[in-house]
Order: C-alpha cells, then sequence, then structure tokens
C-alpha cells in the first residue's frame, strides 16, 4: 500500500524524508518550492542528492503538487504567462528530483464559459508538453476540484474534454475524495463509490488515475467548497477510505492525506487509514 501525507519542506526539500518517518509514509507529497511564490531559487545539487538518497533508501515514492498561483486560465495575461512559466521550471525540477507526477488544479477564468477555459487551459498544456519533451519522466497530473468560484475540473466531463484536447500519455488524474464529494458525486456508500469509478473509467479511462489525495471533508455534498477534514471525522466518513484502500485496481496507486495540521495529526489519519485495509 503506497499510503502516506503531503509533508513540509521548511528548511529545504532535503528534510522531507524525515517528515515521511514521523507519519509512517511509504508515499509523500511536497511542493518543490514556496507555493506561496512566483520566485525561487534554484535547487542546489547537495539537497538533490539528499532527498534522492533517502527516497531510495527508505523506498518512499515522491509525488509533487504545484504552486497554488498558477491558473493556465487566467483572464490576467501577465498571470497566465507567469503560470506558464513557473509550470515549466516545475515540471523541470520534478525531473530533477526524480519525481514522476506534478498534481495542479486546472485552473479558472471569471470572463469565459466554462468551455472557452477548458479550451485555454488545454491549449497552454499542450504548449507546456511540447516544450518539456526533454522531461517526459514526469506527467502533468489534473486533479479533481472542489468548483469553487469559476474553477474548472468539478465535473469529470471537464477533465475527459481536457486529455481529448491535449491526447498526450503525460496528461493523468489525481482524484481528492474531499473535491469530488463537494462537487457532488456521492461516494459515501457503495453503490455510489462503484458509480463514481464506473463515470470516471467511462469519462476519463481508469489506466489515468495515477494518484489519491484522501480527505475527509467539512462541507457538505455538493456545497462546492473546499475545506478538508481528518479522516473519519467530516461528512465523507470511513468507508469511502475503506472501499478505495481495498479496491485492487488502485493497489499500486500513491495516495496522501492533506489533512489539517502536522507530522502527528497526518499520522493518525494515516494510522486509521491502514486499519481499514482487510
Ligand atoms: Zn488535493
Ligand atoms: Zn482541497
Amino acid at each position: 500500500m503506497l499510503l502516506g501525507a503531503h509533508v513540509s519542506i521548511a528548511g529545504g526539500l532535503q528534510n522531507a524524508c524525515g517528515h515521511a518517518v514521523k507519519t509512517n509514509s511509504n508515499a509523500i507529497q511536497i511542493f518543490t518550492k514556496n507555493q506561496v511564490r512566483w520566485d525561487f531559487e534554484e535547487l542546489k545539487e547537495e539537497n538533490i542528492r539528499i532527498f534522492k538518497d533517502c527516497i531510495s533508501k527508505l523506498k518512499i515514492t515522491p509525488i509533487s503538487h504545484i504552486s497554488y498561483l498558477i491558473n493556465l486560465g487566467s483572464a490576467d495575461e501577465n498571470i497566465e504567462q507567469k503560470s506558464f512559466s513557473l509550470f515549466i521550471e516545475e515540471i523541470k525540477r520534478c525531473h530533477m528530483l526524480g519525481i514522476n507526477q506534478l498534481i495542479f488544479h486546472p485552473g479558472s477564468n471569471k470572463n469565459l464559459t466554462e468551455d472557452k477555459t477548458i479550451g485555454k487551459i488545454s491549449s497552454n498544456l499542450k504548449k507546456i508538453i511540447d516544450l518539456t519533451c526533454a522531461y517526459n519522466d514526469v506527467s502533468l497530473v489534473i486533479e479533481t476540484t472542489a468548483g469553487q468560484g469559476s474553477s474548472i475540473g468539478y465535473k469529470l466531463e471537464h477533465i475527459g474534454d481536457m486529455i481529448n484536447i491535449i491526447n498526450s500519455d503525460r496528461i493523468k488524474v489525481c482524484v481528492d475524495t474531499c473535491h469530488i464529494f463537494a462537487a457532488g458525486y456521492d461516494i459515501r456508500d457503495k453503490e455510489g463509490y462503484i458509480s463514481f469509478t464506473e463515470i470516471f473509467d467511462k469519462l476519463i479511462g481508469l489506466n489515468k488515475l495515477a494518484s489519491f489525495h484522501l480527505n475527509d471533508s467539512m462541507k457538505e455534498l455538493s456545497s462546492r467548497v473546499d475545506r478538508h477534514a481528518h479522516i473519519g471525522e467530516g461528512f465523507i466518513g470511513l468507508e469511502t477510505f475503506k472501499y478505495i484502500i481495498n479496491d485492487n485496481r488502485f493497489k499500486n496507486i500513491p495516495k496522501v492525506v492533506e489533512t489539517p495540521g502536522g507530522d502527528e495529526e497526518h499520522k493518525r489519519d494515516i494510522e486509521i487509514i491502514r486499519k481499514l485495509k482487510m
């Protein structure tokens, strides 16, 4: 079972492994830079080496989440341009660190229809893929969203459309349980869970599913609000996590919690999920 937490890189990404040990993670998600800033420091050879060494020694599967500021659909041309450049930089950083999943939210545009926004984002992603063929070990992983504001990605149709337009093996998908629930997919009972995986397979293809974010939800079904809760303490409840963790189709897919708090809380959430394994 590849299970773990989103861990901090405060003080440098060479610290990620320490958090992996503390949280009992064999899969971790990290930001490769400060996630709320456009600027970044170049990765240092020494830190890359330490990171890669401990990752391989501890047999940890690392994935990365892109900076929060990035929006390839932005109505502001300046932000769109900055997003485009930073996206490429983030792919390069993943490549240097031996990380092969870069997870991102599709984006939003308050002035365009959803279809036009999907077209704009997809055309940017197509260009980014072409410009980063030297780093084709890194997949661009679209995360399902809760659909806050004018965000795209709260319907599996959106993601299916993007995949069809972009048409690249490097595009994959990450399912966030909190987000799909807030977006209106009721995965609380077995029937709902199975039906979700069937719709996903039909519109996207289960072969595109690359990772899970396992979060409970502080907000109700269809709230379209993104607030993560500890596992079993939100509106989703434990059953859903039991289905996912025991679904053999997803055995080798990394799953990380992005619940509130630090190492201690994450360790507890991970333990709760591990105990659901039958
Ligand atoms: Zn997430
Ligand atoms: Zn979220």
